[in-house]
């Protein structure tokens, strides 16, 4: 089929996501990947500077990722998980434990982020309800995102995408995000300020939390916001306090984003609970695990059906899945890709600091693999980011600023030279844009800093 055909095809058949289809362009319509390129069917190449939303690490169509899912689906392609086990899922929940800290070792497959996030949500609530006590309240934290689905969008209610349904979520409670960027000096008061507001939040509901959820380190969705390993370890301190669960959502932190295997590994805490996906199959099959501690398996344990976890999903631990995860863990873990990891974060380093020079960059921030910094416009309806977009994408980068929030969360097998090349186009088309007077009408100084009221359009 041609192009056209294609494309008309879709138009008529397709309904995409995260897409107002009345004004949007049509889709860029991709035929293969190699590498960090994606290639359309006009023959033209787009260097997938986000990874595809954040899933991928290794490369599009990694051949190593890619022979290991063929030799697994010739030999098992599924068989349902009430009753068997299969080799990948053992071998993968193994490795995946090995490098997470503490005894987080029980491992729940399901198959994506948001489900990650409702499975850690509901064991929460029945960890608690096995042992005799109704604790119904969940701390969520300001800007948190944790998915798509009705219980991730009541914990994340405060990111701002969930309007049209806001009648569906549950009352949860709202901490502060104290956010941070380079050479920022107002944040040791900031994050006392937010720590205060969640005592004050463990207190009136002492007794009452099912678990606090954090993205740990870094907030996607919310526009690459940064918090301190400090304040991570104040949230983890308190949650130990009041006696309550600590669930990460590392789903986009995961597998090597923030320079260390996890957040929680880079800031020396050991949650109760952890939701991984995106990055967990290397971007080839959609999967997630929830990983437990093995004291919140030990409350599950009883004569009585009631007191199992009854939950499930049709595919859970996909023998695809995991062979795609078990190739891209070993990928991660070589020597090869460890070396690629350090070598992107000490390139965003120079090329963030380089780019800070311009009037109109501000809040410039890194933390491992994401470079981000912010741009004129306040978040939600900020006119630069899709004006920005279309211009990077022209000259072969693809990009999704947030709003006004430009981000770069390269594939880890970027070499140097692509990735110079891509902060190259970034740094001209920006410098150009810096230059246009028109368009810096909020200049950083004045530039206000995301609040939930006024959050980026779209991840
Ligand atoms: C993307 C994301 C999710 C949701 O994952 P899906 O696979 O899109 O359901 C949850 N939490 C975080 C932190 C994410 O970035």
């Amino acid at each position: 089929m041609s192009d056209d055909d294609i494309l008309a095809l879709d138009a008529k058949y397709i309904w995409h996501p995260f897409t107002q289809a009345a004004t949007a362009a049509p889709p860029l319509h991709a035929v293969r990947g190699s590498g960090a390129m994606i290639q359309t069917a006009d023959g033209k190449e787009y260097v997938d500077l986000v990874s595809s939303w954040w899933v991928n690490l290794h490369g599009h169509a990694n051949p190593v990722i890619a022979r290991a899912v063929a030799e697994q689906a010739a030999t098992l392609e599924q068989a349902i998980f009430a009753e068997f086990t299969h080799d990948p899922a053992v071998r993968l929940a193994a490795k995946v434990c090995q490098q997470l800290p503490g005894d987080l070792d029980r491992v729940f497959y399901s198959d994506d982020g948001s489900t990650a996030v409702e499975v850690a949500m509901k064991m929460a609530r029945q960890y608690w309800s096995n042992q005799g006590q109704n604790r119904q309240v969940y701390v969520g934290f300001d800007g948190g995102y944790h998915g798509d689905t009705v219980g991730a969008m009541s914990v994340g209610r405060s990111s701002g995408y969930f309007g049209a349904w806001e009648n569906m979520l549950f009352p949860v409670e709202i901490a502060p995000f104290p956010t941070t960027w380079d050479g920022d000096d107002t944040i040791q008061a900031r994050e006392a300020a937010a720590l205060d507001a969640l005592d004050a939040i463990l207190d009136r509901n002492r007794d009452r939390i099912a678990a606090l959820i954090i993205e740990p380190l870094i907030q996607g969705a919310a526009g690459m916001r940064m918090c301190r390993p400090d304040f991570l370890r104040a949230v983890a301190e308190r949650a130990a306090q009041a006696g309550t669960l600590l669930i990460l959502d590392e789903v986009m932190t995961g597998f090597g984003r923030t320079g260390a295997s996890f957040a929680c590994v880079k800031a020396g805490i050991t949650p109760d609970m952890i939701c991984l996906s995106k990055g967990l199959t290397g971007g080839f099959l959609p999967m997630a695990m929830t990983v437990t501690r093995e004291f919140i398996y030990q409350a599950f344990l009883a004569p009585q059906v009631s007191r199992a976890f009854l939950h499930g999903h049709s595919y859970t631990a996909n023998p695809l899945g995991c062979a795609a995860g078990l190739a891209s863990l070993e990928l991660l873990l070589g020597a090869q890709c460890q070396a690629r990891i350090k070598g992107i974060e000490a390139l965003h380093r120079q090329r963030l600091d380089h780019i800070a020079r311009l009037d109109i960059v501000a809040h410039p921030r890194l933390c491992g693999t994401i470079a981000a910094f912010d741009l004129p416009g306040d978040g939600y309806g900020a006119e630069i980011g899709p004006m920005l977009k279309l211009q990077l994408r022209e000259r072969g980068l693809l990009t999704r600023p947030m709003g006004n929030v430009m981000y770069v969360l390269p594939p880890y097998c970027m070499d140097d030279a692509a990735l110079h090349h891509a902060w190259d186009i970034i740094d001209d088309v920006i410098s150009k844009i810096s230059g246009d007077a028109a368009c810096c009408a909020s200049r950083k100084s004045s530039g206000p800093w995301m609040t939930s009221s006024a959050m980026p359009s779209m991840p």
